[in-house]
């Protein structure tokens, strides 16, 4: 193909440019034909799924089916190879295992951690900590398989414990002092001090003077929580003053036995056994404020248990009148962590879920944040008991977390700290009120907050990225005029997309092309022309080999693919990249005009691709397969929840319910309802859906040859036993058997319709 001079000098500049990248992807492909792997697996929302030649999914594992399994004590130069013979050895399939984490800890050890079938790893972990690894001995540990940017499940210990705590009987005192000063003093002493292992409480005040000329009355000091045990003699000495006079005062009661309080509650709440409390403690506080104070820890065999004795124990009051505080723990708990500016920027979504936390009950949940000194991040811990009401509201946090809008766009020079904390998120955050997130992993912007506040942050990051990207440029390039039309039609609307319609002009009569934008504008101009603007004739020179099944011209820098057709280089790169807004997968060859069809090897897929670019094909792959099998698999039910599970086969009547590891939920893997104990699916959907159970009525009705039949009025099934054709239906009407549909308010009508049109009753 004959270049034009201007795409001649575009190309030279490319070339020097992509040399390097082009040296990258070479070493690449030789890597990969020297050891063509014919699988590759990727983790997406949850579930690992392995995909084979051409991106076809092969098989996959949904994280409502796995678990994670931590190996501990590895040497730390154990090899990828060998970690998946440790459990390949126990009998899993290595298609069903996907390698999650594998780095080298603080002490030197290799720790890894392994995704699987919850079956398997449940199977697995009896035999784990027997296994053995050159020698070493290593340490096993199963968890649920919780997916990155999710909320962590916290392991919470105490969960069936309730601490029950209340105020020991006290005594108050009046004591009549001679002097103001001796009054204040007094006061000042006792107020707060400790006495017989209690905290007394202790104000003077002064009565005041009903006739003017008498002598003035003198000031009383009243001490509050006396223990019952203390005497006027003891109190007489804690003074330690001349007294005037004494007044022992406030409740004295016999004392509770504290053990039974805990008891009786638990009896009234349905605990019938000794063996549903499972120990019942005293507790010694070392906390000074908590002198005075009776608590008891009381163990119960399950959280509900301990909840219904929580319920009953709340608000109520001991015999001496004081009331008992209890605490107890959610046995789900769950914990995200985000940045404060980020937090900030969304406080008023983050309001709304705490409203929503508070209104489901501090008994039912509760939402906490938790600021640590010194830490530019914010706790956001979620507990609750019923997952009902924990696992919507999990979703919502985690979605409120990663609800950043990605602005496109990236500059090297954001990789400096200005950028990710410090001037520039400072300075957005006063203007805009939008907290701005410099990902350097991924090469990525994210604006936090309101609406209105993510438009105005947009505005600074596009900004920004203007006046870091430099001044911009004018293009000019010509397009040959054999090419104009096919240019017009492809390559200007491709060229409008990526720059704005404003920045391209396109001149037909004079076949000039003028863009404007920054310098990396004149790699996509290049392309543009080289893809739209390729002159007709002549396609393929005489005597060229090998025609290229995408650009239909001669070969340049070829690739050859297994199948033996060959690309030129850019054009199964571009193939390639644009596949990720296709949904024709597997990915094949297009070659003998799209009929060979051989799937293109993951290799050569993954060495055209960045490695985001690649796990987001991965990722599109699976949502297109999700889209096309809702008969294998389905997303949650839970709305916005990414976890998908595996459907049943159709011909299991009573599938197991599974639960999601992500929001809780517990889905029936045949019919995508809630779980449905001791019903069929089908059963299960006749009780639930009005329609199908109207249609099994229907159904049943037909069956009984005419016996049964349904009010015309109200729809109910009614059954004529013996005797007369008036039949009367719960709904008030009145109906004649023998003609359906005569039905009428009153029976006079009926019994006067029976008489004239069928002569008589029966
Ligand atoms: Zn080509
Ligand atoms: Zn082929
Ligand atoms: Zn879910
Ligand atoms: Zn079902
Ligand atoms: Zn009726
Ligand atoms: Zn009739």
């Amino acid at each position: 193909m004959a270049l034009p001079t201007q795409l001649a000098h575009y190309h030279g500049a490319l070339q020097k440019r992509s040399r390097i990248t082009q040296a990258q992807e070479h070493a690449k492909l030789e890597d990969a034909r020297s050891q063509p792997a014919s699988t590759t697996q990727c983790s997406s929302f949850g579930s690992i799924i392995t995909f084979g030649a051409g991106l076809s999914v092969m098989g996959f594992l949904t994280g409502f089916e796995s678990c994670v399994v931590r190996v501990r004590g590895l040497p730390f130069d154990a090899h990828e190879r060998e970690i998946y013979a440790l459990f390949t050895q126990q009998g899993i399939d290595k298609a069903r295992l996907y390698l999650k984490t594998n780095r080298v800890v603080e002490d030197g050890s290799r720790e890894v951690e392994m995704v699987m079938d919850s079956d398997a790893g449940a199977a697995l972990s009896v035999g784990l900590d027997m296994l053995e690894f050159r020698d070493r001995s290593l340490s096993f540990e199963v968890h649920d398989h919780t997916v990155p940017g999710k909320m962590a499940r916290l392991s919470v210990k105490d969960a069936d414990v309730l601490t029950v705590s209340w105020r020991e009987p006290s005594v108050g005192y009046i004591v009549t002092l001679t002097s103001l000063e001796e009054a204040h003093r007094v006061a000042q002493e006792l107020d707060g001090s400790v006495c017989f292992g209690r905290r007394l409480k202790a104000a003077m005040y002064v009565p005041l003077r009903f006739t003017s000329g008498s002598a003035p009355l003198a000031p009383l000091v009243r001490i509050t929580g006396v223990p019952v045990s203390a005497t006027d003699s003891d109190i007489r000495d804690l003074v330690g003053a001349d007294l005037v006079h004494l007044h022992r005062s406030g409740v004295v009661c016999a004392n509770v036995n504290p053990f039974n309080v805990i008891r009786v509650a638990a009896f009234a709440t349905g605990c019938r056994d000794k063996a549903d409390i499972i120990s019942i403690d005293r507790t010694e506080s070392t906390d000074e404020l908590l002198r005075g104070f009776i608590q008891l820890r009381a163990r119960f065999r399950t959280w509900d248990q301990a909840k219904r004795v929580y319920d009953y124990l709340i608000g109520i009051k001991l015999a001496h009148g004081t009331l008992c505080r209890v605490l107890h723990s959610f046995p789900l708990s769950f914990t995200i962590t985000i940045p404060i500016l980020q937090y900030i920027a969304q406080r008023f979504s983050w309001n709304e879920l705490h409203q929503s936390a508070s209104e489901a009950g501090q008994d039912h949940c509760r939402l906490s944040t938790n600021e640590l000194p010194g830490e530019p991040t914010i706790q956001i811990s979620l507990s609750g008991g019923d997952p009902a009401i924990v696992g919507p509201l999990k979703v919502k946090v985690e979605e409120l977390a990663a609800s950043g809008e990605l602005v496109s766009g990236w500059h090297p020079r954001l990789a400096q700290l200005e950028y990710r904390e410090g001037p520039f998120v400072n300075r957005a955050l006063v203007e805009s009120g939008a907290f701005i997130c410099v990902d350097q992993q991924r090469q990525q912007i994210r604006v936090y907050g309101s609406p209105e506040a993510i438009a105005r942050g947009r505005t600074i990051v596009q900004d920004e990225l203007a006046r870091l990207a430099g001044p911009s440029q004018t293009q000019v390039a010509r397009v040959p005029r054999e090419a104009a039309r096919d240019f017009m039609m492809r390559g200007v609307p491709e060229l409008c997309e990526h720059l704005g319609e404003e920045n391209v002009h396109f001149d037909p009569a004079t076949c000039v092309l003028t863009t404007s934008g920054g310098a990396e504008t004149r790699h996509l101009i290049f392309r543009v022309i080289f893809t739209h603007a390729a002159p007709v004739e002549p396609r393929i020179p005489a005597g060229a080999r090998d025609v290229c099944p995408i650009c239909y011209d001669a070969v340049q820098a070829p690739v050859r693919l297994a199948c033996g057709h060959t690309y030129c280089t850019p054009c199964l790169r571009h193939f390639l990249r644009s596949a990720i807004d296709s949904d024709k997968f597997p990915l094949t060859c297009m070659g003998d005009e799209a009929r060979c069809g051989v799937p293109i090897p993951i290799h050569h897929i993954e060495c055209f691709l960045s490695k985001q670019l690649y796990s987001r094909l991965l990722q599109a792959v699976f949502r297109t397969y999700i889209a096309r099998n809702p008969l294998t698999v389905r997303y949650c039910k839970t709305p916005n929840c990414q976890q998908v599970y595996r459907v049943a086969s159709q011909d299991v009547p009573r599938p197991v319910p599974t639960k999601c590891p992500d929001c809780l939920v517990v889905v029936c893997p045949g019919c995508n309802q809630g779980a449905h104990e001791g019903y069929t699916c089908a059963e299960h959907l006749a009780r639930t859906d009005p329609e199908e159970q109207e249609r099994l009525v229907d159904l049943w009705v037909t069956d009984q040859g005419g016996r049964v039949q349904r009010c015309p009025q109200c729809r109910l099934p009614l059954e004529k036993t013996a005797g007369c054709n008036h039949v009367t239906c719960r709904c008030g009407v009145h109906i004649c058997w023998r003609c359906w549909g005569i039905s009428s308010e009153s029976a006079d009508e009926i019994y006067k319709h029976m008489r004239s049109e069928h002569g008589g009753y029966s």
